[in-house]
């Protein structure tokens, strides 16, 4: 049995589904910013200088079967980034994941689109990464243009679609894939309202059916409706972990004023 192998069926025994070890990430920022022809020309000959900026620091936990993972923090707090590494589209700079499951990722806009494809093709395209095959896809295919709402819209090609046509479209692949672990980046934040009842009832479906979800999202109340744990990120760095009620009332006493508090307690349970 090879080590690889050895520490999945570890996992296993204990439920873990994904495991995240002191990863971290960093981003190599270009000093000079170039404008012009001749800025070109001229940069070929300079030497490069970069910053490097950490997107993402020692960041270590466990996700179990089953469970419903929120991940919340302010814009660039590194929230995308490290769902995009779960994903396997970024690799860590250190620290390892190991996933002990088939996942299906609803990442950031245009990631996994090919925008000179139609949607029908798209959806081919997106599914067949998945790991579907073409009898799977064609059994699916009417199912996912339904849910995504795209209509008679199919077969344009998807750089004509709207910002909140392709997320439909993405999110229906991504959910109809039928894999053990779903990630969803901010999909509560495009489409309507009609169309954010439709993911919660998924979100439903999805806990009732025991299925493994990682969600990054803004709307904290849905965070601390449906998930059972919550990792909250603040500059980097894991700043608490733990049931999702703690962390979602620690992040809101971090970033709201006393006033805005007050508020959000008297609309408390008209949002979505
Ligand atoms: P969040 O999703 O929490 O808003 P992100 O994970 O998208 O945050 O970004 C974290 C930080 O990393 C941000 O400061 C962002 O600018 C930076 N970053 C993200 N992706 C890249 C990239 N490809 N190149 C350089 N910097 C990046
Ligand atoms: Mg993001």
């Amino acid at each position: 049995m090879s080590k690889k192998t050895k520490k999945k069926k570890k996992l296993e025994e204990k439920n873990t589904i994904i495991r995240v070890e002191n990863v971290s990430k960093f981003f190599r920022v270009p000093h000079q910013k170039i404008d012009s022809l001749r800025g070109m020309f001229v940069s070929v000959f300079s030497k490069k200088t970069y910053e490097e900026f950490v997107a993402l620091e020692d960041i270590s936990f466990d996700i179990k079967k089953g469970e419903f993972v929120g991940i919340i923090g302010k814009n660039g707090s590194g929230k995308s980034t490290l769902l995009k590494i779960l994903a396997g589209v970024y690799m860590p700079d250190s620290g390892k994941v190991v996933i002990n499951g088939r996942i299906s990722p609803f990442l950031e806009l245009g990631i996994g689109f090919n925008p000179e494809l139609s949607g029908r093709d798209n959806i081919y395209l997106n599914a067949t990464i998945l790991g579907l095959n073409r009898r799977e896809i064609n059994e699916k295919f009417d199912k996912i243009v339904e849910f995504s709402e795209i209509g008679r819209f199919i077969d344009q090609k998807v750089k004509n679609y709207s910002s909140g046509m392709q997320s439909k479209l993405a999110f229906s692949v991504a959910i109809h894939a039928n894999r053990e672990i779903l990630l969803m980046d901010e999909v509560l934040a495009v489409g309507d309202v009609a169309f954010q009842k439709k993911c919660l009832n998924i979100f439903e479906n999805y806990k009732n059916q025991g299925k493994t979800v990682v969600l990054v999202s803004h709307a904290i109340d849905t965070v601390e409706k449906y998930c059972d744990k919550v990792v909250y990120l603040s500059n980097s760095k894991i700043k608490k972990i733990g049931s999702s009620k703690e962390v979602c009332d620690e992040f809101l006493r971090d970033n709201l004023t006393k006033e805005q508090l007050k508020e959000m307690k008297q609309n408390e349970g008209n949002c979505i």
